[in-house]
């Protein structure tokens, strides 16, 4: 691990060490535990501001916006393909035999959004239906 940072006063401050780790393991959180907790009986769980009705998904423990503790909902809005990219080749260059679309899928009034494998004829601002509760999500289009 080496890195350089400007500290107070514009001065230069470094840090020069050897980190060695095989594996990490690391827990998902109090927000993600929610979160992945929902998947498993197919529910998509957000956080709702108290204060400001932001909902956030996937959850999250705090509003950004007002530094207060979220509650955990149920996120029952529509979901819908904000963005998507199309993948024809596989981590190690070789051809796909069927390109796969990879989708951010947004809901409804919510901020943030799940990455998705999608299914049917995908086109931007359409509807989706969730097949399969994972991450990231298998949708078909509707
Ligand atoms: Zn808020």
């Amino acid at each position: 691990m080496s890195w350089d940072k400007i500290g107070i006063e514009d001065k230069l401050l470094s840090w020069h060490e050897i980190m060695e780790a095989e594996e990490y393991v690391y827990t998902v959180g109090v927000a993600g535990e929610e979160f992945f907790n929902g998947l498993k009986h197919k529910k998509i769980i957000g956080g709702k501001c108290p204060k400001c009705g932001r909902i956030y998904v996937p959850a999250r423990l705090y509003c950004e916006e007002c530094f207060v503790k979220n509650d955990f909902v149920e996120v029952t809005t529509k979901p819908y393909i904000d963005t998507y990219t199309v993948v024809y080749k596989d981590d190690e260059g070789n051809k796909l035999e069927k390109p796969q679309v990879i989708a951010l899928i947004r809901f409804e009034a919510t901020h943030g959004g799940l990455l998705a494998y999608v299914e049917g004829e995908v086109n931007i601002g359409k509807e989706v239906e969730i097949l399969e509760y994972k991450i990231p999500l298998i949708v078909r289009v509707k």
